[in-house]
This record gives C-alpha cells, sequence and structure tokens, in this order.
C-alpha cells in the first residue's frame, strides 16, 4: 500500500563516503516499520530524512503552478518545503491534477496530498486531514465583459467545473434550480479557456485562485456577490494510514505559522 523511500543524510553518507553511487531516491521500501528511525537521532533533523510522495494539482496558482522560470512553485508547495525542513524529511512532488492526486492517495501510490484541497465532511469518510491552513470561496466566474451577473443568468446555459472539486459540486447543487447543465474539465486553465471562448457561461473556482488569475491578466471576471460556500484547506493523508506524515505537517504548521514563515509564504505569491 504506502511507498516510502529511505535516503541516507547528506551528512551521514559523506561520514561513510559512499556518496558514489547513492541515487538521490535512496532504496525503495514498502515496509511500514521505518516510522521511528526519524526520531533517534535526538533534534538533529538532517538525520534520517524519510521521503514522502506528496500528489498534488498541476496549475492551481497561487498555490502551485509552474512559474516562468519552469520551476513548480506556490504556496502549498512551499509550505510542505518549510514543513519538510522543520520536521526533517524529503519530498517529492507529483503534479497529477486535482481528482488524479485525491486517487493517487487513496490507492497508496502517494503519501499524502496538498492541492488546495478543501475540508469536506463527505472527503473526511476516506482522509485523515490536518489543521486548516487556509481559507477560501467558491465562486463564480464570467467571460470579461459577457454581462452575466447571477445564477439567474445561466438558465439554458451550460457551466464548466473542474471534476471532483467542491466548486463541481455547488454549481450541480444549484443546476436544476437556475436551470443549467454542468459540464466537466480536469484543470482549470483549460476550464478558464473554455469560458473564455464563449463555450461555457460561467465556471465555479476557488475565490482566491481566481482573484490571482484574473490579477495576472486572465480574461474573466468575478460578478459581486456570487461567493458561496466558505471552505479551508487542508493537507490529507489516506484514512487510517501516514498519522506520523500527518502530526509532523500539523506540527510543523504550527511552528511555521509561529515563526512568521507561513506568512512569509502567503504574502510572497499574494503581494
Ligand atoms: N478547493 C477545491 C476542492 O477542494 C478545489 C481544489 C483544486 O481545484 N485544486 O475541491
Amino acid at each position: 500500500m504506502k511507498k516510502k523511500l529511505l535516503s541516507l543524510s547528506l551528512v551521514a553518507v559523506m561520514a561513510l563516503g559512499v556518496f558514489a553511487g547513492c541515487s538521490s531516491s535512496g532504496e525503495e521500501t514498502t515496509e511500514e516499520t521505518t516510522e521511528e528511525t526519524t526520531e533517534t537521532e535526538g533534534e538533529t533533523t538532517e538525520t534520517t530524512g524519510e521521503k514522502y510522495i506528496i500528489a498534488t494539482d498541476t496549475a492551481f496558482p497561487p498555490f502551485e503552478f509552474t512559474n516562468a522560470e519552469g520551476n513548480f512553485v506556490g504556496i502549498d508547495v512551499d509550505i510542505v518545503n518549510a514543513i519538510a525542513e522543520e520536521k526533517g524529511f524529503e519530498v517529492e512532488f507529483q503534479s497529477l491534477g486535482f481528482d488524479a492526486a485525491l486517487l493517487a492517495v487513496q490507492t497508496g501510490q502517494a503519501d499524502g496530498v496538498i492541492a488546495g484541497m478543501s475540508i469536506t465532511d463527505e472527503r473526511k469518510e476516506t482522509f485523515d486531514f490536518s489543521d486548516p491552513y487556509f481559507d477560501a470561496d467558491v465562486t463564480m466566474a464570467v467571460a470579461a465583459g459577457s454581462g452575466i451577473t447571477s445564477y439567474e443568468d445561466l438558465a439554458g446555459k451550460t457551466v464548466a467545473v473542474k471534476t471532483a472539486t467542491n466548486g463541481a459540486d455547488y454549481a450541480k447543487s444549484i443546476a436544476d434550480q437556475y436551470g443549467f447543465t454542468v459540464v466537466e474539465f480536469k484543470d482549470s486553465p483549460t476550464m478558464y479557456q473554455d469560458v473564455i471562448a464563449g463555450n461555457t457561461a460561467a465556471c465555479f473556482e476557488d475565490y482566491p485562485v481566481m482573484a490571482y488569475n484574473i490579477q495576472q491578466g486572465a480574461q474573466l471576471e468575478m460578478p459581486e456577490g456570487m461567493t458561496a460556500a466558505g471552505t479551508q484547506y487542508g493537507f490529507a493523508v489516506a484514512k487510517g494510514q501516514n498519522a506520523e506524515l500527518l502530526q509532523m505537517f500539523n506540527e510543523g504548521l504550527a511552528t511555521i505559522i509561529e515563526n512568521g514563515t507561513y506568512q512569509e509564504i502567503v504574502d510572497s505569491y499574494t503581494k
């Protein structure tokens, strides 16, 4: 089920003089009995860094996205990296897409997911969530200048959503009431493009993500008062799995909130 990679620390590697021939990914093990190893070296956090595979979305800025320099960055990425450094573990991000990331964790192909993922009661049946780390509403967005300002304007039209998101759930929950049809997309950029091209009348997206994209030039706008369903983002592991990783995330999150790193990360993408 659970795939974990153990790698020797640089310090240990140098001490043993076995640098050559040791790949960065180290040895792979499917054992679950290696959990204690990180504790044995006391407060030196750089000793035995267990490597966790963290699944995430493809393009969900400012939380995860590939920047102009071609680097995979974002608030989620930086938070996990800061916590990993704090707690002395290693991370490999897999940018899979939102529904694929959830599936990867559920099938044990990834240890955890961070993807602007909202904590919901339904998801709590299959995931264990960390403490919340960000608040986000869902908002309707339309093509700039389209003149659509309310749900009533969606009557008889088609609306774009991203598969498996709570924006999709929300749109579906009001579709009959307002008389629109829902069409699903795998990723946010494709969904936005469909709205901009006029194929769909609107999309439903998390407010901070929509605001960031519009600020970056996406030809979309958010009609006033069309936000709903406030949620909080959490890091998640499969239910009953990776409890140690979840605990380290929570402890590390508390630390980076307290020492100001969390706010620096958020500010670096939103200011
Ligand atoms: N916050 C939304 C959800 O959890 C969307 C997440 C995403 O698209 N990456 O469903």
